[in-house]
């Protein structure tokens, strides 16, 4: 038999997610009448964009002609929806990249699990705390971790950057020399965002220490307040360290359809074992030859579609519904007393339990009193616990259902 990868054995499985359908199916098997709200998923609830769906429609037919007929496409994406990407997400910011720097992937979770795979097994990697789990379970993997600590529920050698209320969520810089740093905003799970300078003490430190950023801006679309960075390129110097990741999935419904990005700028770069600088754009390409064969056609015409006038209205109609949903969970809990953080430039609401109740404890309490579903913070990091996240993306039906049952509680 061949030996396994030890390293997939430190993992501690989808614990969170699995543990939360187990006890919601046995609330629902003990009380069949109960009729349970999940605020607790990050998958969408509205559907597909229509400009997406009549261009995919086109795409279809130009699939099933002769003379229309496309098979692989290239690799790195259609230059089309390339051009749309840089046109509509970068130029308005006074950012620009060539077509070579961007490529069109399968989704953030796929590209923010994968891109540590260019760089050595011997990195150190820092995370935040609360953080979304991909980026440390993608690096158990990869072996950059030692064992996992129940009694930390950290694993070794990996470095948490705590974000709490007292650092308003926003990490301070690591105590030790770190290789690769990833870090999301707006933040899954704490809908918090960094400001322009926090973004910037970041880039400051990677070009002064090597460090590569991982940016996860797979939330951009929600940010709608003012002076908050879209991009980590609005910070300058970033272009030397920094690598970004959006997708298409919350905003225009593609979370089922997939479709994402990845932008990897030439100047960013690695050391090779003889000391030589080589371009992470030139690794990940040759990764994504090697290893990816497209998005297909159709669905790169359907993300084409979301920077069309009507698709753009579209997608800010979506975003918009959410981030309403988000203003009514937010301000609801906040009349009944509750510490918030987040659901203003994102889905995401990281509340605070009340009574000094572990995350897993008010889990339990609200699906027993008022039936809602949410995320023990806690499944994010030990920072997360005593914390819980609920999300704007149920339906809007649901979301009042939700807001009227909290309004009456009395925990
Ligand atoms: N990044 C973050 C922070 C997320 O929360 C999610 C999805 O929940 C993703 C990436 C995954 O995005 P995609 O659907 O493009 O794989």
């Amino acid at each position: 038999m061949p030996h396994i990868n030890d390293s997939y054995l430190y993992l501690q499985g989808s614990y969170l997610f699995s543990n939360i359908e187990k006890r919601v199916s046995a609330y629902k098997e003990a009380h069949p009448s109960a009729e349970v709200i999940s605020l607790g998923i990050g998958d969408v609830t509205r559907p597909l964009i229509p400009a997406a769906v009549s261009a995919m429609h086109r795409a279809v037919d130009e699939l099933a002609r002769e003379e229309t007929f496309r098979g692989y496409g290239p690799w790195r994406g259609y230059p089309f929806l390339i051009d749309a990407i840089i046109e509509n997400d970068y130029k308005p910011l006074g950012i620009d990249f060539d077509k070579d720097e961007v490529f069109i992937s399968d989704g953030a979770k796929c590209d923010t699990g994968n891109f540590q795979e260019i760089l050595s097994a011997s990195c150190t990697v820092a995370v935040t705390d609360p953080v979304y789990p991909v980026y440390v379970d993608s690096n158990v993997m990869a072996g950059r971790s030692g064992r996992y600590d129940p009694s930390t529920i950290r694993y070794e050698g990996i470095v948490y950057l705590p974000c709490t209320a007292e650092n308003g969520f926003a990490p301070g810089l690591p105590g030790q020399k770190v290789d690769i740093i990833y870090l999301c905003s707006p933040n899954n799970p704490t809908g918090t965002t960094l400001t322009r300078d926090q973004l910037a003490v970041w880039v400051d430190f990677a070009r002064a220490t090597g460090a590569v950023i991982l940016f996860d801006a797979a939330y951009e679309a929600f940010i709608t307040q003012p002076g908050i960075p879209h991009s980590i390129y609005e910070i300058d110097g970033a272009r030397e360290v920094a690598v970004e990741f959006r997708s298409f999935s919350k905003t225009a419904g593609f979370t089922g359809l997939r479709c994402a990005y990845t932008v990897v700028p030439k100047g960013v770069g690695g050391v090779s074992a003889g000391g030589e600088r080589v371009s992470l754009n030139a690794l990940w390409s040759r990764r994504h030859t090697t290893k990816f064969n497209g998005v297909s056609y159709v669905t790169q015409r359907a993300a084409e579609a979301v920077y069309t006038p009507e698709g753009k209205a579209q997608v800010k109609e979506r975003v918009d519904y959410y981030l309403e949903n988000a203003r009514i969970i937010r301000e609801t809990l906040a009349s009944q007393g509750y510490t918030t953080h987040g659901g203003v430039n994102s889905p995401y609401i990281w509340l605070r339990t009340p009574q000094g109740m572990n995350s897993w404890g008010f889990f339990d309490t609200l699906l027993e009193e008022l039936n809602i579903v949410g995320t023990p913070g806690s499944g994010f990091g030990a920072c997360g616990e005593g914390y819980f996240r609920l999300t704007g993306f149920g339906s809007r039906e649901n979301t009042l259902l939700a807001a009227e049952r909290i309004k009456k509680w009395q925990i």
